[in-house]
C-alpha cells in the first residue's frame, strides 16, 4: 500500500446524524457519509434515539465514506470517535441488546428525580460539583441511568450481578466496533466520562460516593481511559480504534484551543463554548460547568469552563418540522434577511428547561414582545438573534469565572453558514468572529486525537500547523443599541421562569 494512501477514520456520532468521515494525512476531508437517525418524542419533554438505528447507520456511514474515498480497510491508520455527550445507553452484555432506548441529553423526565436528589442532601443543586465539576439536572447522564434502573423490571438486579452495562455513545460504539457480546471492549474516555456526574475530576475515576447516592452500580460502569491511545481494534476493519473525545471537547482539539485562555463555540442543535483553563480545575461561580477537555495518553489532562445551551439550531428544526414556517434550515437566512431587526419580538427557547448561565428545569419557551406589526420574517430574525444573546450570556460568565476577557472567538458547527447570525454574532458581543476554513473540527478534533496516538501525526503542532482562517466578522452595531437589545433579551428570558406546575 502506498503511503500517501493513509488516512484517519473519524465517526462523528451527533444528536441528529451520524457521519463517517475520511481524512488524509494533511487534515482534509476525503469524504463523508452521513445518515440522520430518528429522533423518539413519546411525550413532552422526552427525547430517545434508538441505539440499535445508530449501530446501523455507524456502519453503513463507514462504508460510505470507505467507498466514496476509494479507500480500503486498510488504509486506514486509526479510527477516532466522537459523539453526543451525555446521551444514555444501557445493554445486556451477553447479547448486546439494549434494555430500553438510549435517553437524549436533552431529554427532562429526570426533573423530579433531580429536585430529589437537591433536596435530599447539603449543597442542593451543588451537591455533588465539588466532585463532578456539575450542578445537579436532567442534562447529564447519571440521573437517566438511575431513571432507567427505576423503570426498566430487573434492570437494578441485572446491573448489580454485572449482566448489564452503561455507556454513553462512544462506550457503545467502541463496544460493537470491537466485537460486541464476543469480546467488546467496555470504556470511555475521560471526557465523556466527566459528563455523567459520575467521575472525580481530580483523580479521574468513578466516584464511588456519587454512585452511592445517585444508586448506580459501579459493576455496569465503563473503564475511563484517556482521549487519545489504542483501546482495541476494529473487528471488521482491523483497524486500531485510537481516539475518543466528546463532540465538544472534540470540537475545541479540532479548533487548536491548546492553549489556557483559548475557547471556541460551535453552533449545533445546541451551543457548546469552552474555555481551556489548562491543568487548572476552575470552579464556576457564574453558571458555566467544569469538565475534562483533553488527555493525551499519560500526559496530564487538560480542564476546561463550559457554557452549554441547550436550543439554538433546533430551534430552527423546529420552525421547519413544528411550525412549518419553513422547508429547509438554509430559508430561514432569507427571511430573516427581509428585515432589519426583530420588530420587538424575542424567542427564548427553553423547550428543555435552561441550561447556562441559568440551570433552571422549569422554564419553558416563549415568543415575547408581539405586535400587530410583527411578521414571520421578524419571528425568523428572532429566532437566529437567540442564538447570539444566548451566546453573549455565556460569553459574560466565562469572562466573569475567568477574570480574562474573550477578545475573538472562533466558531464551527453546522448553523455557522448563516452569515446574517454570524454578522449579528459580532455585533452583540462586540468582538470579532472567526470562522476555519474546515468547519467539521469535531470530526477533525476526534481524527486528530485518533492519529496522534499511532504515530500517524506528530502531536497537537500537527492540529495548530493545519488551522487556517476561513472568515471573519467584525462588530459593526453602535454600542447604545447593542445594549438596549441585551437588555430586552434578559427580560424576555426572565419571563420563562418557573413555568412548570
Ligand atoms: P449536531 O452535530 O448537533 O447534530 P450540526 O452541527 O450538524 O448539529 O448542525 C445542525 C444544526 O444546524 C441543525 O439544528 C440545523 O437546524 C442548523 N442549521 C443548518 N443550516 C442552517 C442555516 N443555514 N441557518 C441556521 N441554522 C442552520
Amino acid at each position: 500500500m502506498r503511503d500517501s494512501e493513509r488516512c484517519v477514520l473519524a465517526i462523528d456520532q451527533g444528536t441528529t446524524s451520524t457521519r463517517a468521515i475520511v481524512f488524509t494525512r494533511d487534515g482534509q476531508i476525503l469524504a463523508v457519509g452521513q445518515k440522520e437517525h430518528d429522533q423518539i418524542l413519546p411525550r413532552a419533554g422526552w427525547v430517545e434515539h434508538d441505539p440499535v438505528q445508530i449501530w446501523d447507520n455507524t456502519r453503513e456511514v463507514i462504508g460510505t465514506a470507505l467507498g466514496k474515498a476509494d479507500r480500503t480497510a486498510g488504509d486506514i491508520a486509526a479510527i477516532g470517535i466522537t459523539n453526543q455527550r451525555e446521551t444514555t445507553v444501557v445493554w445486556e452484555r451477553s447479547t448486546g441488546r439494549p434494555v430500553h432506548n438510549a435517553i437524549v441529553w436533552q431529554d427532562t423526565r429526570t426533573a423530579p428525580l433531580v429536585a430529589r436528589l437537591g433536596s435530599d442532601g447539603d449543597g442542593g443543586a451543588d451537591r455533588f460539583k465539588d466532585v463532578c465539576g456539575l450542578p445537579l439536572a436532567t442534562y447529564f447522564s447519571g440521573p437517566k441511568l438511575r431513571w432507567i434502573l427505576d423503570h426498566v423490571e430487573g434492570a437494578r438486579e441485572r446491573a448489580e450481578a454485572g449482566e448489564l452495562l452503561f455507556g454513553t455513545m462512544d462506550s457503545w460504539l467502541v463496544w460493537n466496533l470491537t466485537g460486541g457480546p464476543d469480546g467488546g471492549v467496555h470504556v470511555t474516555d475521560v471526557t465523556n466520562a466527566s459528563r455523567t456526574m459520575l467521575m472525580d475530576l481530580r483523580t479521574l475515576t468513578w466516584s464511588e460516593e456519587v454512585a452511592r447516592d445517585l444508586g448506580v452500580p459501579l459493576a455496569m460502569l465503563p473503564q475511563i481511559r484517556s482521549s487519545s491511545e489504542v483501546y482495541g481494534h476494529s473487528t471488521r476493519l482491523g483497524a486500531p480504534i485510537a481516539g475518543i473525545l466528546g463532540d465538544q471537547q472534540a470540537a475545541t482539539f479540532g479548533q487548536a484551543c491548546f492553549e489556557p485562555g483559548m475557547s471556541k463555540n460551535t453552533y449545533g442543535t445546541g451551543n457548546f463554548m469552552l474555555l481551556n483553563t489548562g491543568t487548572d480545575i476552575v470552579r464556576s461561580d457564574h453558571g458555566l460547568v467544569t469538565t475534562v477537555c483533553y488527555q493525551l495518553g499519560e500526559q496530564d489532562p487538560v480542564y476546561a469552563l463550559e457554557g452549554s445551551i441547550a436550543v439554538t439550531g433546533s430551534l430552527v428544526q423546529w420552525l421547519r418540522d413544528n411550525i412549518g414556517l419553513i422547508t429547509d434550515a438554509s430559508q430561514i437566512e432569507d427571511l430573516a434577511r427581509r428585515v432589519d431587526d426583530n420588530g420587538g419580538c424575542y424567542v427564548v427557547p427553553a423547550f428543555s428547561g435552561l441550561f447556562a448561565p441559568y440551570w433552571k428545569d422549569d422554564a419553558r419557551g416563549a415568543i415575547v414582545g408581539l405586535t400587530r406589526y410583527v411578521n414571520r420574517n421578524h419571528i425568523a430574525r428572532a429566532a437566529l438573534e437567540a442564538t447570539a444573546y444566548q451566546t453573549r450570556e455565556v460569553m459574560e460568565a466565562m469572562n466573569a469565572d475567568s477574570g480574562v476577557e474573550v477578545t475573538e472567538l472562533r466558531v464551527d458547527g453546522g448553523m455557522v453558514v448563516n452569515e446574517t447570525l454570524m454578522q449579528f454574532q459580532a455585533d452583540i458581543l462586540g468582538i470579532d468572529v472567526v470562522r476555519p476554513q474546515i468547519v467539521e473540527t469535531t470530526a477533525l478534533g476526534a481524527a486528530y486525537a485518533a492519529g496522534i496516538a499511532v504515530g500517524f501525526w506528530d502531536g497537537e503542532q500537527a492540529v495548530v500547523d493545519s488551522w487556517t482562517e476561513g472568515r471573519r466578522w467584525t462588530p459593526q452595531l453602535d454600542e447604545v443599541e447593542r445594549e438596549r437589545l441585551f437588555r430586552q433579551w434578559k427580560k424576555a428570558v426572565r419571563r420563562t421562569f418557573d413555568w412548570v406546575d
